[in-house]
């Protein structure tokens, strides 16, 4: 039996993990932590049997332990307690923005290995995090699908093999289009393809979510940008591939379903049987390609050049866009408003090495009051 905990249990990723947990056999979750909602963590830990739980926000930790007779454990110290005294196996790291980064270097840090969807983790901390697992000896598992996807095609090549990463993506809801002004809250939640949280699904419709992917890739498989490509395939039933040295391409298909790289990673390096239908091909007709619109979708260029950069560059880059995207789903700023905010913030913080991840933590403290200045600025009156 391996024992996972899951952080981010409440959310899109997290609640797909325990459906996940649930049908297995040989899956059994630990513990579960999640921001503010304390009402559901305490329901998914009485469905799954958990016995411990661990609540970001203090208050919230409060209501709960009223609420339920298991161990509760409150604050962002109380997630990482979580992480040293649940014993699990592996942590599923599914908690959404750069709150996520503390959870990832205090698992790997106790040498337990992560499935990570938090891609913050190594936006903000690639060399610093990717270097932690090398030193503890502890494994990052992709769960992102098109990660995970080039996981497994690069599982099997010989070192030295491997030309080039392609990553796919959907285009998101406005593919396309060439003038993004006037688009509501609404229609940028509406992805063609995916059902993710909030924060993501804005990302995917301005395109940053493909160069945070970028950014991961670059760390997770230790490739250079010129050999990472993005291509817009808007049936997202390729989730990636990998050019060879023999002049082969090897893609990885499947229906979007999140249930299926979730699986790979909590079940590796076994596979399971995941419930999900099968890919028809003859159904799907045919699958399309085409060039991103790095002017219109400004979003994915800054990110290619924010990870370029290196540095603080990625950090500032996450954190402008995660305050952002935030003032952007309170209708605080336009849609186009998003890649401005990140573009000035970019330009006023230009990118610094990283020594420690307090340096990490500091850029994105100062990124995010910069931001809130430019939100501020932009603001209709
Ligand atoms: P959601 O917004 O749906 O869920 C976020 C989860 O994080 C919630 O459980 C939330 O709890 C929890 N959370 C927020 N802050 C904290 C904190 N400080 N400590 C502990 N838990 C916290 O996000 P998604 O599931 O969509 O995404 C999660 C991560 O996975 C992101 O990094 C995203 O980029 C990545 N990802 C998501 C995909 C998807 O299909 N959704 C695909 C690939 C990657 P609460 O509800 O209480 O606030």
């Amino acid at each position: 039996m391996k024992r996972v905990l899951v952080l981010g249990s409440t959310g899109s990723i997290g609640t797909q993990a325990l459906e996940v947990i649930g049908a297995s056999q040989e899956l059994q979750a630990v513990g579960l932590a999640a921001g503010s909602g304390w009402e559901a963590t305490a329901e998914q830990a009485r469905e799954h049997g958990v016995p411990a739980i661990a609540l970001a926000d203090a208050e919230a930790a409060e209501r709960a332990r009223e609420a339920w007779s298991g161990r509760v454990l409150a604050g962002e110290e109380g997630v990482r307690e979580l992480i040293a005294t649940s014993e699990p196996d592996l942590v599923l790291n599914a908690i959404v923005g750069a709150a996520g980064l503390g959870s990832t270097i205090v698992a790997l840090s106790e040498g337990i290995d992560v499935a990570l969807a938090n891609k913050e983790s190594l936006v903000l901390g690639g060399e610093l995090v990717t270097a932690l697992a090398e030193a503890t000896g502890a494994r990052l598992l992709p769960v992102d699908s098109e990660h995970s996807a080039l996981f497994q095609l690069i599982g099997g090549e010989a070192p030295g093999t491997v030309e080039r990463l392609v990553l796919t993506a959907s285009g998101g809801p406005f593919r396309g289009r060439e003038d993004l002004s006037g688009v509501s809250v609404g229609d940028a939640l509406a992805h063609p393809t995916w059902r993710m949280g909030g924060r993501i699904t804005i990302d995917s419709a301005t395109l940053m979510n493909k160069g945070f992917e970028a950014i991961e890739a670059h760390h997770l498989f230790a490739v250079p940008y010129e050999r990472i490509e993005v291509v817009v395939h808007p049936q997202s039933l390729v989730h990636s591939l990998i050019h060879l040295n023999d002049g082969s391409s090897l893609a990885h298909l499947g229906y979007p379903d999140m249930r299926v790289p979730i699986s790979y990673a909590l079940n590796h390096p076994e596979r399971a049987d995941v419930d999900a239908p099968r890919l028809d091909l003859a159904a799907a007709g045919s699958l399309t390609f085409e060039q991103p619109d790095l002017e219109t979708f400004a979003c994915l260029r800054l990110a290619l050049e924010a990870g370029r950069a290196g540095g603080t560059a990625p950090t500032v880059l996450n954190a402008a866009d995660e305050v952002a995207v935030a003032a952007f789903l309170a209708e605080r700023i336009a849609f186009t408003a998003i890649p401005a905010v990140v573009e000035r913030v970019l330009e006023a913080m230009p990118a610094r090495p990283v020594r420690h991840f307090d340096d990490l933590f500091a850029a994105d403290a100062e990124a995010r009051e910069r931001s809130e200045e430019q939100i501020r600025v932009l603001m209709p009156a």
